[in-house]
């Protein structure tokens, strides 16, 4: 996933017009999202997962994912701040957690819970005032 310039994570995304294709557009955001590291791992129609009406717009979301190995993920990680559109419409990769831990605790919605309040702290009182509060 991608931290997008809104603050929110998600994932390579575009408009296309009614007569456009949503394959063609992932592919081109890719590029500009990723750079050229991506050219070796096109989207094909057999990577198209899903579609859903975005609650409140005149948008439909189309969805693809493709199994990258573990070297290909990597390259994408290490050149995809080269890519046009990185540091303007992507400000950074995350690694997400796939679980939920039976405890709660240490899985995703603990992590950005703990991390928005972290930000919160930090926003009201400046970090070096954050920093000993913590330590404390
Ligand atoms: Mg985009």
């Amino acid at each position: 996933m991608q931290m997008c310039f809104d603050g929110r994570l998600g994932f390579p995304c575009s408009f296309v017009g009614a007569q456009g294709s949503s394959l063609d557009g992932m592919n081109r955001e890719l590029h500009r999202e990723r750079g050229n590291v991506v050219a070796a791992f096109r989207m094909e129609h057999s990577d198209y997962r899903s579609s859903h009406l975005v609650d409140g717009q005149c948008v439909v979301a189309h969805f693809y994912a493709k199994r990258l190995t573990q070297e290909q993920l990597q390259a994408v990680e290490a050149r995809a701040p080269q890519a046009k559109d990185h540091w303007l419409e992507v400000l950074g990769l995350v690694r997400v957690l796939l679980y939920i831990l039976r405890d709660g605790v240490g899985d995703l919605p603990t992590f950005i819970g703990t991390a928005w309040e972290q930000l919160l702290e930090a926003a009201r009182h400046g970090p070096m005032e954050t920093k000993m509060r913590t330590s404390v």
